[in-house]
């Protein structure tokens, strides 16, 4: 045993702590960085500008707690979201991971069970962990694809308190039908089922993708799950929230930390959805890249899964760790997320997929 874990042994840890694993994408210092499904394109100077005027506009009150109920990100985000919101629908976090975690923290716990849908995001069952939550599994179509029916058959055999339904999924970037999410919801009836669809990626789907939003009026166990770290490029700011019926902020009014978001983070959010118009004109950039990646690999002979996100997992590698390896030897870091003979990308800017497909070339042709 490691001295490490020696040292972590001796505490009196939760017994159902003991032996897990923290998570851990690696975060080296290289040029191109394709293994976390940021933003490469990184904040237009006008957006920036905007961020630091709007944050300096707060500066002066930071000896005061912000607004707990951080109003005016609120009404930023229900703005921005359409379909008929307002404020009271919208809830928001410290990224989007700890709007799961007080999802889990407010509906789940010990003695609950969340169920979800692997290959699927890695957060999800260290999130049930933490929170003392059962993780349960079902499954998916080889392709990685989920059918309504499947979901439903397999919600109904499980009958689960949460459901977290990721689409498009990570890792795989598969978008999900609405009818998946309608008929996993109607199956959650019988456990009472709180269903998020855990829509981080949304922005970067094909126009025929629509989201899970138009399918709230109605569903109040229903919770749509986004996030500002991917299409608004602003991963380092921590800023995740959803949108869902008001009694569900009510419920996470009862767990979240008192004044859990910044004053800082409200008005560099706030700024940041001004301009919602310019950042998501990158996001048509980045979705190019995305294509262009997918087209290129199948050219290579891998097979790429299709994607609705901003990242692509792609099969037919005999030695990904050796490919992995490569592509770092060359400055570019991609993501092994253990399925086997797969590797996952995040599409970059023009220059850097360009880097990433040419010494990929290399190594598959040597
Ligand atoms: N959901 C999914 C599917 C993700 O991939 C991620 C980030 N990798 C998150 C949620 C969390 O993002 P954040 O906490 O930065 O909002």
């Amino acid at each position: 045993m490691n001295e490490q874990l020696e040292n972590l042994n001796r505490l009196p840890l939760r017994d159902d702590l003991r032996g897990l694993t923290p998570y851990g994408a690696p975060q080296l210092d290289v040029p191109i960085l394709l293994n976390v499904n940021e933003n490469t394109h990184g904040l237009p100077e006008h957006v920036r500008r905007a961020i630091m005027a709007e944050i300096e506009s707060v500066v002066g009150g930071l000896n005061r707690y912000p607004d707990r109920e951080f109003t005016r990100l609120r009404q930023s985000l229900a703005t921005y979201l359409g379909h008929g919101l307002t404020a009271d629908n919208i809830w928001a976090g410290n990224g989007s991971n700890e709007v799961l975690q007080q999802i889990l923290q407010a509906f789940g716990g010990p003695g609950r069970t969340v169920m979800s849908f692997p290959p699927t995001y890695s957060m999800y069952p260290l999130l049930a962990s933490g929170t003392g939550t059962t993780y349960v599994t079902g499954t998916r179509a080889a392709d990685f694809s989920l059918s309504a029916d499947s979901a439903a058959e397999q919600i109904r055999a499980q009958a689960p308190n949460l459901v977290f339904l990721c689409t498009p999924n990570n890792p795989t970037g598969t978008g999900m039908e609405l009818d998946v999410i309608e008929a996993a919801y109607e199956a959650g009836e019988a456990s009472n089922a709180v269903v998020v669809v855990d829509e981080a990626y949304a922005e970067f789907s094909h126009a025929d993708n629509p989201s899970a939003l138009q399918l709230l009026p109605g569903r109040e166990r229903l919770i749509v799950s986004r996030t500002m770290s991917k299409a608004f490029a602003l991963a380092g700011a921590r800023i995740g929230y959803f949108a869902a019926a008001p009694q569900v902020s009510d419920a996470l009014r009862l767990v979240r930390l008192p004044y859990h978001l910044s004053a800082i983070t409200q008005a560099t959010a706030v700024a940041a959805l001004t301009h919602a118009d310019s950042l998501l004109s990158n996001v048509e950039d980045i979705k190019s890249q995305r294509d262009r990646i997918v087209a290129e690999l199948t050219g290579l002979g891998l097979k790429p899964a299709p994607s609705d996100s901003n990242f692509v997992l792609f099969g037919g590698l005999e030695n990904p760790r050796a490919v992995w390896e490569g592509l770092l030897e060359a400055g570019v870091l991609v993501r092994d997320v253990g399925i086997d003979g797969h590797l996952r990308v995040t599409a970059g800017t023009e220059a850097e997929t360009t880097a990433f497909l040419d010494r990929l070339r290399e190594l598959l042709t040597a």
